[in-house]
Formats: C-alpha cells, structure tokens, sequence
C-alpha cells in the first residue's frame, strides 16, 4: 500500500475531461462570456474549455491553498488581487479539482464583490465530494475516496516534492542518509504507487541538489545535506 495514494494524469485524460466538462456547461444552457482561470491549477483546464466552448475572453486570478504537494496551508490567500469591471458578462471560473474548496470560495467572493460580473458560475474537473465546502456549477468527475491527483502540469514540482518528503522521513524514521539512485526510484514506487518517465526522478534530484537539500556524494549516489529535524 503506498504512503500517498496518487493517480497520476495523462495529457490525454486532461483533453477528455475538459471536453466532457465542456458539453457539460453547453447541455446546461450557460454561455459564459469570460473565463477566470484559477491559477495555478485552473491554467490548463480553463484554456481548454475556451477553446471547446469558443470562448476569446480569458483572465486569471491566483488564489493559492495547496503550497506543496498533498500538504495544505492553513488557509488559502489571494496573490496579487487586482480589479477589473466585469459588468456585462456572464463569468466562468474555473480550477482543476474542488477539494477543500477554499481556494475557489475566495476566488469567487473576490470576483463578486470587486469585479461584479452580471453571473458567476464556478467548474472544475474534479470535485471531491466527501470533503468539500461546497459543490461547484459543474464538474467532469465527482471523486469519493480522497487522492493526490498528479496532473500533468505540476509533475517535476510534485515529485521533486515526494522525494524530498520520502527521503526526510525516512531520515528521521531510520536516520539514512546516503540513498543510491536506484533505491530512491524504488522507494519512490513503494511510497506512492506511480511511476513517472525517467526524466523527471533525475530533474527532480538535480533541484534538490540545487535547494541544497542533497548533495552528490558518488557516481549515482545522494546524501542529506540539509537534516530534518528528528
Ligand atoms: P482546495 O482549496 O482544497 O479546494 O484546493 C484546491 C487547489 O489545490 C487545486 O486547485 C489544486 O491545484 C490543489 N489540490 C488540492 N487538492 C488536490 C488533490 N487532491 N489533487 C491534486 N491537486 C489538489
């Protein structure tokens, strides 16, 4: 059983959620005029359904709840809040997942109260269910048992974060500090039951030597260089 329960998402399931998001929003007769990407996680998603829905009006707004991968912050924050007249249009504000669903409830009341656009309506491809605030407009997939969902968009960020994570913990569980490059690939299976291209294991290392977190130590071996604390 893996520490972590991660799925991990293709570009190509990406594609088909947005566009099975997208029929959605038409069946139901919306017509968004604009669309508000939630940045980060919304980027991709909300270009895609502008493109499915032929909409030419996108903008974004960061509001940020998640800092690292599968650890929340204690609560979400607006970066950078700006204002815009929205008077006139119908507005689509789109994330990729609902999960706490903090982070779009800031959104949306900062949206309604500083940019007032004539309607809101919140999508997302993926709502969980069982613990969110709140149910958005639309949604592709309704989720039920909590996952971390690994998009594609974030896969250096998250697995240089999982390791960081894997290798700290099982510092302060057994006090390891030297890791070979074949036992962290291994390790890394067994903690969070996915695998990623090849690339991504030596990418993510290759930051962690940089953060100064590990340090080459051999031909394809890594020590801690920064000890967590035990
Ligand atoms: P929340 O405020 O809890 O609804 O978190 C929303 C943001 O955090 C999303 O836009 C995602 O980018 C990220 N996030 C939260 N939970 C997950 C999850 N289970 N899988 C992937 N990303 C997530």
């Amino acid at each position: 059983m893996p520490r972590v329960p991660v799925k991990l998402v293709s570009w190509d399931e990406i594609v088909e959620w947005s566009r099975g998001l997208a029929k959605r929003i038409k069946e139901s007769g919306y017509r968004p005029s604009v669309i508000i990407a939630v940045a980060r996680g919304g980027y991709v998603p909300a270009r895609l359904l502008c493109d499915f829905l032929g909409v030419e009006n996108l903008l974004s707004i960061q509001s940020q709840h998640w800092t690292e991968a599968a650890k929340a912050a204690e609560r979400a924050v607006l970066k950078f809040p700006y204002k815009v007249d929205l008077k006139g249009h119908r507005a689509l504000l789109v994330d990729d997942i609902v999960d706490t669903g903090e982070t779009l409830l800031l959104a949306r009341d900062y949206i309604l109260r500083e940019w007032r656009p004539d309607e809101l309506k919140i999508a997302a491809l993926q709502w969980i269910s069982t613990v969110a605030k709140f149910k958005p407009d639309y949604y592709y997939i309704e989720v039920k048992e909590w996952k971390w969902f690994q998009y594609p968009w974030t896969r250096l960020e998250d697995v240089t974060q999982f390791i960081k994570r894997m290798i700290a913990e099982t510092f302060k569980e057994t006090g390891k500090e030297k890791w070979s490059y074949k036992e962290i690939l291994e390790s890394f299976r067994e903690w969070y039951g996915v695998e990623v291209e090849e690339f991504y294991y030596r990418d993510a290392l290759e930051m962690l030597v940089e953060q100064g977190f590990l340090e080459k130590c051999g031909e394809e071996e890594y020590c801690l260089k920064e000890k967590p604390q035990q």
